[in-house]
């Protein structure tokens, strides 16, 4: 399946709130970080429901795009806002239709690792940013994260797991600088106690906790030069 065909359906499904919600969780952290200021232009990949850019708007940035290269997410995300200033765009991390030096700050929340060629999208990003300008990338499937490495078989399009260490050079090889790097945990998921275990989703409370708790949202700042 392609990014359009899988996650069309997720959309068509409703699941895009349920991404908002539990992702929330840890994005609002991480948002909050952003050094965006009044006016700013913002780009968020991989949007989903949209939910970053409404929260970035809150906080006065200009112009904010979502992309995404699902039409039906993008479709939703729409209709969750009436707010001129917040606009959708169909396209694929590969070739961000923007221009150079055009973008102020780029978000990405749990969409990253499906970029077909992630070290080409870096380059992107580097590219449509503005010098000084931020991209603030937050995943959830990574290497360090053992629980998360089973997400794989759930889905068709082909996830990069990379570790902490990996995003960092990575984001040096695209032209970035690494200001910082980050595992916001998850402290709002509902974590029950000991005699429940194990549940459907997990054998025991310590896997669960170091998933959430410990582990949680890794965050990768990358800056422009
Ligand atoms: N950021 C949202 C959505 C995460 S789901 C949230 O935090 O809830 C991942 C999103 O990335 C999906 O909407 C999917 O369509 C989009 N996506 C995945 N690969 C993509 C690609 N190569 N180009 C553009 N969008 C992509």
């Amino acid at each position: 399946m392609s990014v359009r065909e899988e996650f069309d359906e997720w959309a068509t499904a409703g699941k895009d709130r349920g991404m908002e919600e539990r992702h929330w969780h840890t994005a609002k952290h991480a948002l909050a970080r952003m050094p965006v200021e009044t006016g700013d232009t913002v780009l968020d990949l991989g949007t989903g429901s949209g939910y970053a850019l409404r929260a970035l708007r809150e906080r006065d940035v200009g112009r904010a795009y979502g992309l995404d290269g699902a039409p039906e997410m993008a479709r939703n995300a729409r209709e969750y806002t009436d707010d001129d200033q917040v606009g959708f765009v169909v396209g694929d991390f590969d070739s961000l239709p923007f221009a150079d030096d055009s973008i102020d700050h780029v978000w990405s929340m749990e969409a990253f690792y499906y970029a077909s060629d992630p070290h080409s999208t870096l380059r992107e990003i580097r590219r449509v940013l503005k010098p000084g300008g931020t991209f603030y990338c937050a995943v959830n499937y990574y290497e360090e994260n053992r629980a998360s490495h089973a997400w794989q078989e759930n889905i068709s399009i082909d996830m990069t797991r990379w570790s902490r260490e990996q995003y960092r050079e990575a984001f040096r090889d695209a032209g970035l600088y690494v200001a910082e790097q980050d595992n916001v945990p998850d402290r709002e998921i509902d974590v029950p106690d000991e005699s429940e275990f194990p549940t459907e989703d997990w054998d025991t409370r310590e896997a669960m906790v170091d998933r959430y708790r410990t582990w949680g949202t890794l965050l990768t700042v990358g800056v422009a030069p």
